[in-house]
């Protein structure tokens, strides 16, 4: 805040408080909390927060939903602010619950807004979009009360949005929207952010010299105000781009800028990142000691942050520098200290992601209650109105019939009496058919969520287990750096060689694992599209032209369909299976030939080879996880290949089969339904 803005905020303040002192109304004070509320928000968000809750607990008490609907929203900017996602989760399923009672389209489009920055912050992409495309929706609804400033902000968090799932191009277009809002030059600190995060973007797409653009732009216009720590992040993305087109010497010209703005405000973190990227240039530029020493003073500010980012980036950089020395024992002291770190941040990742599914999780059980609340509510209200309308009937019937009715009266309430012996009946019918859905409903999910888990469970060790193992290769290689030049046994190389050799074959196993557990079906139903399998084909066997060429192997192949389905997919698979027809091989000349039939309706694609055949005792057990014919030695592989087209072709609905023979060659069938694929898929 620039000092004229400080003083204008501080009057404001004293007003307020000056003007509560004499307040006696609820309403009145309430008002002035929320006011206050408002002005010491964002420079003061405890402040901010306390007043919001006063003013939350008076509306509360007096039923008072819209200023209840306003002090939530300053919670929940605040608690979103200080990153206290737990609490900022609580008060937006508070607002969810009473802002359906809200109708002005304004407040209506603020909770959409923060609801969009709560579910991004809980990384629930989907829901996030939403809330800020209905916030979207209804600025163009009433553009005659829409803030200009508003809508750009929406603009630039869709910006955001994007950026965090990785489309940047998309996010390029949202930050441009924003920046083309007519009228919001007064906003100069979000101009600043948004031409700062396109520089950020394009230097994410490579195309460094826009990154250098957008930056430099967003550094001209933060020169007039007064939030350093931005402008010396500015400096930052601006000598990125200088460094990435080879700039070297305006770059460093513009670190010892930022240095010395992150210096001003004691930012250790940006000073940190600034140095860190300073030794990089020079070692760029040849200087190894210097960069080193850098590096070190680095170091020691970012320890004094316990920003584990960027501590991990400079122990890999600090290792590549004493690795390039050939300096083994710094180069494995700062190895050391890398793997170490980046457990520590994997696990802290992975609380962190608990702790965000856990409040996804409740966030979604208190809106389901709230829907059923809602609908509950609408239907007493139909209910109550139904009843007031017979009741009304019922009277004028009575006064009709008048006193001959008495034996009209009984003959009604007999059948009263049989009409609710029947509604009764029907009643605890419902209510038993309802019980046993409901119980096969619970248990259809509890097994759907337990193959989730399982799933999951399959990539998360997978995904986990790859990161020691290439510490393990790198210590190995280390000390087979380490041991060149000394004089030991052959034995020990032996040992050494034999390590390494397993340890690369795990970490095959761990990325077959992976692929495995990354085609379930409803990626799968995402990425569906037209494929033109003599395409895949064609890829395939260019992959396999290595082992195509060593075995002098012929490939053979009919026309192929166009179907429904996931390229990658294909490519697996046609991958794996040619692969093994040539793999699993003793001929002169390997021969795989594919061919096409459709009939009734069916894809029926063979594949067929001359090689080693394959006992029918095993025909189901090839395609299960791990399973192997043979030894290692004998032919290599990890025994997932088959199990991962099994996957692949039960979730087109399709089959896969093998018809063969021990040396009488294999053909592998595979059936796909032609039409109605998704569906049949869904059924599946
Ligand atoms: P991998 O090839 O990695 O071992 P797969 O799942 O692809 O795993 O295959 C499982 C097993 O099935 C193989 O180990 C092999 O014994 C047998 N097999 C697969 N394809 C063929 C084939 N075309 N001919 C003979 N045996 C095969």
């Amino acid at each position: 805040m620039s000092l004229a803005a400080t003083a204008q905020h501080n009057v404001k303040v004293y007003d307020l408080l000056n003007e509560l002192k004499y307040a006696t109304q609820d309403t009145a004070k309430a008002d002035i909390m929320l006011n206050l509320a408002k002005a010491y928000f964002p420079t003061d968000v405890d402040k901010a927060i306390s007043k919001a809750e006063l003013a939350l607990m008076i509306a509360q008490n007096h039923q008072d939903k819209i200023r209840t609907f306003d002090a939530l929203i300053i919670l929940i900017e605040g608690y979103h602010k200080k990153q206290a996602l737990p609490t900022a989760a609580k008060y937006l399923s508070q607002l969810q619950s009473i802002k359906n009672a809200i109708s002005d389209p304004m407040r209506r489009a603020q909770s959409y807004g923060i609801e969009g920055k709560v579910f991004l912050a809980l990384q629930d992409f989907e829901k996030a979009h939403n809330a800020f495309k209905a916030q979207l929706d209804i600025y163009e609804r009433n553009t005659q009360s829409a803030n200009n400033i508003d809508i750009a902000n929406t603009y630039f968090e869709l910006g955001e949005l994007n950026y965090l799932q990785g489309a940047f191009y998309d996010a390029i277009a949202f930050y441009n929207k924003a920046l083309n809002v007519p009228n919001t030059s007064d906003d100069v600190q979000r101009r600043i952010e948004t031409l700062n995060a396109l520089g950020r973007t394009y230097f994410q797409v490579k195309d460094y010299n826009r990154a250098l653009q957008y930056s430099s732009d967003a550094q001209y216009l933060s020169e007039s105000i007064s939030d350093k720590a931005l402008v010396a992040n500015i400096y930052i993305n601006v000598a990125n781009a200088l460094f990435a087109l080879g700039r070297n010497a305006e770059t460093i010209d513009k670190l010892t800028s930022a240095e010395s703005l992150a210096e001003s405000v004691n930012d250790n973190q940006l000073l940190a990142k600034a140095k860190l990227l300073h030794a990089k240039v020079i070692y760029a530029n040849g200087d190894i000691n210097t960069a080193l020493s850098l590096s070190n003073e680095s170091l020691a500010v970012a320890r004094t942050t316990n920003k584990k980012v960027i501590i991990k980036d400079i122990y890999e950089f600090l290792y590549a520098l004493y690795d390039s020395k050939n300096d083994v024992s710094n180069a494995h002291l700062y190895l050391k200290e890398l793997v170490s770190i980046r457990d520590s941040l994997n696990s802290e990742e992975q609380a962190k992601q608990v702790n965000i599914n856990k409040i996804r999780f409740e966030t979604e059980a208190t809106e389901a209650e709230n829907q059923r609340l809602l609908a509950q509510q609408l239907e007493n209200q139909v209910t109550i109105q139904r009843q007031k309308a017979s009741n009304y009937i019922l009277l004028a019937l009575l006064l009709l019939v008048g006193a001959g009715g008495y034996s009209l009266y009984q003959n009604l309430n007999r059948k009263k009496a049989y009409n609710r012996q029947l509604e009764d009946e029907v009643k605890k019918r419902t209510e038993q058919l309802e019980a046993s859905n409901e119980d096969m409903a619970r248990a259809n999910k509890l097994l759907e969520q337990s193959n989730a888990e399982l799933e999951r469970f399959a990539y998360i060790a997978s995904h986990d287990l790859k990161s020691p193992l290439r510490n393990i290769i790198s210590f190995l290689n280390l000390i087979e750096r380490k041991l060149r030049n000394v004089h030991i046994g052959n034995d020990i190389r032996e040992y050494l060689r034999f390590a390494t050799e397993n340890a690369w074959q795990m970490n095959t196993l761990i990325q077959d694992v992976l692929e495995f557990s990354r085609i379930d079906s409803e990626t799968l139903e995402q990425k569906r599209e037209k494929v033109d399998l003599n395409d895949t084909l064609v890829l395939a066997i260019q992959n396999l032209q290595e082992s195509i060429r060593e075995s002098g192997a012929e490939i053979i192949a009919a026309k192929l369909p166009i179907i429904e389905a996931n390229s990658v997919h294909f490519l697996q698979l046609f991958q794996n299976i040619i692969g093994n027809g040539i793999k699993y091989n003793q001929q002169a000349q390997p021969k795989v030939e594919i061919n096409y039939q459709l009939l009734n309706s069916t894809h029926i694609i063979t594949i067929k080879d001359n090689g080693i055949g394959i006992d029918p005792q095993y025909h189901e057990q090839i395609f299960e996880m791990f399973k192997r014919l043979h030894t290692r030695d004998e032919y290599k592989g990890t025994g997932i290949g088959l199990a991962i087209c099994k996957k692949i072709i039960q979730n087109l609905g399709g089959k896969i089969w093998i018809e063969s023979d021990i040396n009488q060659g294999s053909t592998f069938f595979i059936s796909i339904p032609s039409e109605n694929t998704q569906e049949v898929a869904l059924a599946a």
